[in-house]
């Protein structure tokens, strides 16, 4: 199958968050099951020079968005067995960072699904469907069937976080795009919001398949605590809508051979482990004797419960049971708090507010518990990642968090982390105390669920078929795979 992957962010060229491992990751998994599936994302300034060295000027054209031409340049690069095909425009991927806020995003957005449509015939590949990711090329679906109704292409729409939907002013976008006015009715068929335009609405209605990250969250997100307004709509596509878990690049993020940590290790060499894990408390300056280390690597948003966090881990603190390392930036009330903690727990808390890719592998490496108690959750690939550096996960049992971690049962045996459901600050300290008293009174136990975290198989391989299925679906007659969600 023929796929042209649209994406705002992929690792290694963008990153802010899940999208850009993922887009990174599952077209190089699809191609390893035989697909061509490519990449179109932008040519951002930021993307640091030396990745895009080889990249090879295609051509430019110009691109009309509301009566304006706009220049239009195309370059293409191959690597990891992967084609990017990159979209060149100073105004729009100029900037200091990936994304344009405020009305900058509507316009970004819609240059961008204007462009990979119009270039599309003069790119040197022909696919048969259009992946879209997330609001930010949502638009590529309706502008597909609305404006270029000539053309047999199908299209999917990957939702990676319904709470960001791009939502607009009505006549801002209608001038922007042209399209048609029906398209701007109220009702479940258009673009319509609450009397402005949504943009992820407009592509989980005009795509011809649309699925989220977690079978789990897929769940969720039918219902009107986490459809975000939504989930009508999304409930309206039946079996057109499906959850499928996102998988880790286990290449990039392998212990026994990454370059980005100070000590390899496996499930059966956990010596590394331990120099990780020193290592880690030197950077900051702590000390951890009998404690265990915990982790956060985050964006500092509501979505990640750091409510929770901030309403009991002083608790925990002044009981001298854990030591606390936070990486991560967003809501600068949740930067000042972690912060002020790391000033008031000297040797107890550390605080790094910023992003840093190669921190977050440090941090991940030199952890024993990972903290991720989000008050929802698309996948997390978060506590993946730490689990197959051998940080133990504790999470709130919500979407993709509910997938991939199984709470300890003592009775049992069973289980590869531990996890909470209501959510609230006390909840969260009973498991994390509960945690920490496996990790200082049973180390049998920790060092079974180590293992488990570690061996456990996030790899694409299931999941990247599952997309593979999904395309054949909609390429052969009867439509959309039926999908039990
Ligand atoms: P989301 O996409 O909601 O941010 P995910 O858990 O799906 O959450 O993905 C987050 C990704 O971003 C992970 O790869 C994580 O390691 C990374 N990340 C988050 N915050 C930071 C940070 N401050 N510095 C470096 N990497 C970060």
């Amino acid at each position: 199958m023929n796929v042209l992957f649209a994406s705002f962010e992929a690792v290694p060229f963008a990153k802010t968050g899940g999208l850009g491992d993922v887009a990174g990751s599952l077209p190089a998994a699809l191609n390893a099951l035989g697909h061509d599936v490519r990449v179109f994302m932008p040519r951002y300034r930021v993307i640091p020079a030396g990745l895009l060295d080889g990249a090879e000027f295609l051509f430019s054209a110009s691109v009309n968005i509301g009566g304006v031409e706009k220049y239009a340049g195309i370059s293409r690069l191959v690597r990891g067995g992967v084609t990017y095909y990159f979209l060149d425009n100073e105004e729009h991927f100029g900037g200091d960072g990936v994304y344009g806020y405020g009305d900058a995003g509507a316009e970004q957005s819609v240059f961008f699904c204007r462009a990979l449509l119009e270039l599309l015939p003069r790119l040197d590949f022909a696919p048969e469907i259009l992946h879209c990711n997330d609001w930010q090329t949502a638009l590529i679906p309706a502008m597909l069937r609305r404006q270029y109704p000539e053309r047999p292409l199908k299209t999917v729409l990957t939702i990676h976080n319904l709470q960001y939907q791009g939502i607009y002013g009505m006549d801002r976008i209608r001038y922007l795009t042209g399209l048609p006015d029906d398209c701007f009715a109220p009702g479940w068929g258009s673009l319509e919001f609450y009397g402005a335009a949504d943009l992820l609405k407009g592509g989980i209605v005009y795509a011809d398949a649309v699925n989220t990250v977690s079978p789990t969250y897929a769940r969720e997100t039918l219902t009107p605590a986490y459809g975000e307004k939504l989930e009508g709509v999304l409930a309206s596509r039946g079996a057109a809508y499906c959850g499928i878990l996102n998988g880790l690049d286990c290449g990039l993020y392998d212990p026994r051979t990454s370059r980005r940590i100070p000590a390899n290790f496996s499930s059966r060499r956990m010596a590394g482990k331990a120099a990780c894990r020193r290592a880690l408390l030197d950077e900051f300056g702590l000390a951890a004797e009998g404690v265990p280390v915990i982790s956060v690597v985050s964006r500092l948003v509501d979505q990640k419960g750091l409510d929770l966090v901030a309403g009991c881990i002083e608790n925990v603190l002044r009981d001298g049971a854990a030591t606390l390392v936070v990486l991560g930036s967003g809501d600068p009330s949740y930067e000042r708090f972690f912060d002020g903690l790391a000033r008031r727990f000297p040797r107890r808390v550390g605080a790094w507010i910023g992003f840093n890719a190669e921190l977050a592998d440090r941090v991940y490496a030199g952890s024993d518990l990972f903290l991720m108690p989000s008050r929802f959750e698309p996948c997390g690939l978060s506590q993946l990642i730490a689990m197959k550096f051998g940080a133990v996960p504790l999470v709130r049992e919500t979407g993709g968090l509910s997938d991939t971690v199984t709470s300890y049962n003592e009775v049992t045996g069973r289980g590869n982390g531990f996890s909470f459901a209501p959510y609230a600050a006390a909840d969260l300290e009973f498991t994390l105390r509960r945690a920490i008293s496996f990790y200082t009174d049973r180390p049998d136990v920790w060092r079974t669920l180590i293992a488990r975290c570690m061996k456990k198989d996030f790899s694409w391989t299931a999941s990247a078929r599952r997309y593979g299925e999904l395309y054949a679906g909609l390429t052969s007659a009867g439509g959309p795979a039926a999908s039990s969600i």
